[in-house]
């Protein structure tokens, strides 16, 4: 039998098959994946394969072959550095709230969000969130980001989780797909995830800081049906994708727009900083490029942390 694991607690699997039903999987044997060294070999999101077996006429699955996973998203483990422990796969798109202000969610946040979006190969949109509450300049910040992230190929779409306005377009773009949400802490994941499938209460709410610096507690990620044909994984105690392990070289090829004028720069592994006859640096004095795009790509390579917490790494 076909099927996606929902949910994980340690040993067990939830699984859904392909008729609909909930199986209680366990692992078979000695199972292992290749080439990734996670603590755990199966993560929410996994499509696999089992069979069911029935002792004492209680029925389970056992799992024995997972599907290729197209991404995954990881955390490092607390004890065993060289391992990591797979949150969630088989995402096809994360809604990354923005706020202009109430809290201010800065395009150094944006920029390092989607690095490690395109990192993890998961497709981002960015939806603008609070649009009640704009004052004309709210506004103006809120457009001019619009132009610069659509330019490079990310969808925005504004929404207001408390009118209701824009959440059919949310909606639209959530069918048929898996989902996940994040952006800080108050910019209306809750409330919108609320509005879009009323009676879902998602754990969605952050751990609290505090707690959260003290030690990584276990995440138990989960997957939802949702009444119209799209699923949310819900990932408690994750707060963003943190920025992820990447050789200097490697940061520019997540920059969409840096990474289509790489072949133009006279130095084939050129950084984009003091190199003569750079296509980027040319690109942004003739203001093609964003400079507020390019100075997260310089603190992305000095490593500036700007309070962000890394939770989630790439492997
Ligand atoms: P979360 O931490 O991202 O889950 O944020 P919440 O959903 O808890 O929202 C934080 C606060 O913002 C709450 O007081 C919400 O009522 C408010 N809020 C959320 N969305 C909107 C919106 O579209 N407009 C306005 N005016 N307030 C909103
Ligand atoms: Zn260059």
């Amino acid at each position: 039998m076909k099927g996606i694991v929902y949910k994980s607690t340690g040993s067990w699997y939830s699984v859904k098959s392909e008729d609909g039903e909930f199986y209680d999987c366990r692992i078979k044997g000695k199972f292992r994946i290749k080439g990734i060294k996670s603590t755990n070999p199966i993560a929410v999101g996994d499509h696999v394969q089992f069979e069911l077996e029935t002792t004492n006429d209680v029925t389970t699955g056992v799992i024995d072959i997972i599907e290729t996973r197209k991404n995954y998203i990881v955390r490092k483990s607390v004890n065993l550095s060289k391992q990591v422990h797979i949150i969630a796969s088989n995402i096809d798109v994360v809604f990354l709230l923005v706020t202009i202000d109430n809290p201010v969610t800065t395009t150094s946040f944006i920029d390092r969000f989607l690095v490690t979006a395109e990192a993890y190969g998961i497709k981002t949109v960015l939806v603008f969130n609070k649009v009640d509450t704009f004052s004309e300049e709210a506004l103006d910040e809120q457009l001019y980001l619009q132009y610069i992230y659509s330019q490079i190929g990310y969808e925005c779409l504004r929404v207001s989780a408390m009118t209701g306005k824009g959440i059919e377009e949310v909606k639209e773009r959530m069918k048929g797909n898996v989902s996940m949400f994040s952006g800080h802490s108050g910019v209306g994941k809750s409330t919108l995830i609320n509005a879009i499938e009323p009676g879902l209460n998602l754990k969605t709410a952050e751990i609290s800081q505090q707690h959260q610096q003290g030690q990584h507690t276990t995440t138990f990620a989960e997957m939802f049906d949702l009444s119209f044909d799209a699923q949310i994984i819900d990932t408690p105690g994750i707060r963003g994708f943190g920025i992820v392990d990447m050789e200097p070289q490697e940061v520019g090829d997540y920059f969409p727009e840096f990474f289509a004028l790489k072949d133009q720069c006279k130095f084939n592994n050129c950084l984009h900083r003091e190199e003569p006859q750079c296509a980027v640096k040319d690109a942004l004095d003739d203001d093609l490029l964003a400079w507020s795009r390019y100075k997260s790509y310089i603190q992305i390579l000095d490593g500036e942390d700007e309070n962000y917490r890394t939770d989630v790494y790439k492997e």
